[in-house]
């Protein structure tokens, strides 16, 4: 999607700080970050948000991505948060698919 700036970032022509990246998924630091470790998790196939997703085989990659970087990142013994924010009331600003994983704190709000 050429106007959508993830998929310009999964391209490479906006620069991002990447942390993992296999042949579906890719995952960058937010630009804004709200916890010590807050990574994107995207799919590389463009979906607008979850409301769009055809194929589920790519969010369960972004789900098995996100594990092996909590891991790598020495996070998954801690604890940390996978947000997908869906749509205008979801809070959603960027419109193609992603993760929020979030960690390295204790995290409010929810059970928080
Ligand atoms: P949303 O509210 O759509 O779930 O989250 C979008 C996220 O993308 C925000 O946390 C925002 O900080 C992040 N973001 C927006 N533009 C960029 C960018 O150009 N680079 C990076 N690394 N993160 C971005
Ligand atoms: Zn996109």
């Amino acid at each position: 999607m050429s106007d959508c700036i993830f998929c310009k970032i999964v391209e490479g022509t906006i620069p991002s700080k990447k942390v993992f990246e296999n042949e579906s998924v890719y995952a960058f630091h937010d630009i804004a970050p709200s916890a010590p470790v807050h990574v994107l998790i995207i799919p590389k196939a463009h979906y607008a948000s979850m409301n769009e997703v055809t194929d589920f085989n790519d969010i369960a990659e972004v789900h098995k991505a996100a594990v092996q970087i909590a891991n790598n990142l020495g996070v998954a013994e801690s604890g940390y948060r996978l947000i997908n924010n869906c749509g205008s009331d979801g809070g959603q600003v960027v419109y193609h698919v992603h993760y929020h994983l979030l960690a390295g704190e204790k995290l409010g709000g929810l059970n928080g």
